[in-house]
């Protein structure tokens, strides 16, 4: 038995700001943050979750998980576990957190830091990856980790049964390709952010391709001849014709009409898709995108979308409206690992291959366990991974990438659990000759100008 005693959160941000790490069209200038939950338990053992953030705002992150915790606080983990779709439940219908949701926002952000919390908890009781757990689940325990309210007009608990049934067959063999590192391909960004030069452009292209990466992604959306530019450097680096796939990312700087006549312009390019290429609630929007890049001089430009789709709900609704190329849940955006299978789940039901979104602190270490689970029980079929190369040497298990895959983890738990000095050298505001928030340097972000992103 192991009984939930308390919990703690901790607000922590890395000034990624400084370098313009993780710059987009709309995101400027981000400091990486964790918004972070530890939930402390009568044993040893301890479960951490976190959510992503890109800097201020993470205090609020902070407090909305300090208001759902104490809902599993003095709860025995075996009976949160037992019936992990009514938990899941449980954990969004306190009625007056509910309002300021449902189902979505800062809430729901702090929901995902929570619920992967109990897993990672879970996890290390059990002395196991979280995708192992799930590996070894029977079809039946899957289905009932998910909350299916809201969805069932796209999939019943039958069907995604049956669905699971049919390729669990191939499981063991999918299992073993998994310990041997050979499940999640890789591909890479870390070379692509738009507000690195020219110049560092080429150099971290090149390293990419000597690294073994087939898959490279830019940010587009600042200006269009730029854009044309990087994306000329890029294919030169990369060719044409030499198996290497080029993705493009707008992070939701268009109108749809702008959307449509930018890609037109890049088309020549030849991406598999463009990402974000407009507000993340737009689904109709998403749907006239893609129908109108799918017959361009230069062949047809996917869409993609879904690290800041609020829910099931709206994954749902763009699958139905045939909106999506690539589907990109995120693993704390939506409700933790609980809501993430049941839209691994609709992609498998409506036939689009998931890459979970990973450009972010904590997001690569996440995300390598849901492909992983969509490989090897879901979907059967290998996609691509976004690994970002920042910041990892703040995680106890880091991930990592080699021969272009991600070394599939094999330590118990879901292994975000960051290093206790990280958290205190970042904490924000931390302490005085401890955190570099106290210091000189961090100065020049906590008193300098916002960056405010207007334009398109
Ligand atoms: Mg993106």
């Amino acid at each position: 038995m192991v009984k939930i005693t308390s919990f703690a959160t901790r607000d922590v941000r890395f000034p990624t700001s400084l370098d313009k790490t993780g710059s987009d069209a709309m995101n400027a200038a981000g400091d990486y943050s964790s918004a972070y939950c530890i939930i402390y338990t009568d044993t040893h053992h301890t479960g951490h979750g976190m959510t992503f953030t890109i800097g201020r705002g993470n205090e609020i992150v902070c407090a909305a998980i300090s208001l759902l915790t104490p809902l599993v606080v003095g709860k025995d983990l075996d009976d949160l576990t037992a019936d992990w779709g009514k938990t899941w439940r449980y954990l969004v219908s306190d009625s007056q957190l509910r309002w300021i949701g449902p189902e979505k926002g800062v809430i729901h952000l702090a929901l995902g830091a929570v619920v992967n919390a109990l897993w990672d908890l879970w996890a290390k009781t059990l002395g196991k990856p979280v995708w192992r757990i799930v590996a070894e689940m029977s079809p039946e325990e899957f289905v009932r980790c998910v909350d299916f309210r809201y969805i069932t007009d796209a999939i019943t608990p039958e069907e995604a049964l049956a669905l699971l049934k049919e390729i669990e067959g191939g499981k063991q063999q999918r299992i073993v390709e998994a310990e041997a590192s050979k499940a999640v391909p890789a591909y890479t960004t870390s070379a692509g952010w738009l507000g690195y030069s020219e110049d560092k452009l080429k150099r971290l292209l090149k390293e990419s391709v000597e690294q073994g990466y087939r898959h490279f992604k830019l940010k587009v959306g600042g200006n269009l001849e730029d854009d044309k530019t990087r994306l000329r450097i890029a294919r030169e680096a990369i060719g044409y014709d030499q198996g290497n796939i080029l993705m493009v990312d707008a992070n939701q700087i268009w109108s749809v009409p702008e959307a449509i006549t930018w890609m037109q312009e890049l088309a020549q390019f030849k991406p598999w898709f463009i990402e974000e290429p407009t507000s993340p609630d737009d689904i109709l929007g998403h749907a006239a995108i893609k129908k109108a890049l799918e017959n361009t001089p230069y062949g047809t430009v996917g869409v993609a979308t879904g690290e800041m789709c609020q829910n099931r709900v709206v994954f749902k609704q763009l699958l139905q409206a045939g909106a999506l190329t690539v589907l990109q849940a995120d693993a704390c955006r939506v409700g933790g690992v609980n809501e993430v299978l049941a839209i691994l789940l609709l992609a498998r039901k409506f036939g689009v291959p998931i890459v979970p979104h990973s450009g972010g602190v904590g997001l690569p270490e996440y995300t390598q366990h849901l492909s992983t689970i969509d490989y090897v029980v879901v979907s059967g079929k290998k996609s691509v991974l976004e690994y970002v190369d920042h910041l990892h040497e703040h995680f106890v298990h880091p991930s990592s990438v080699k021969d272009g895959y991600y070394v599939t983890p094999m330590e118990p738990g879901y292994s975000v659990e960051m290093k206790a000095e990280s958290m205190d050298a970042f904490a924000f505001p931390g302490k005085k000759g401890k955190s570099w928030w106290q210091t000189e340097e961090a100065r020049s972000i906590i008193d300098g100008p916002r960056v405010i992103q207007t334009s398109t």
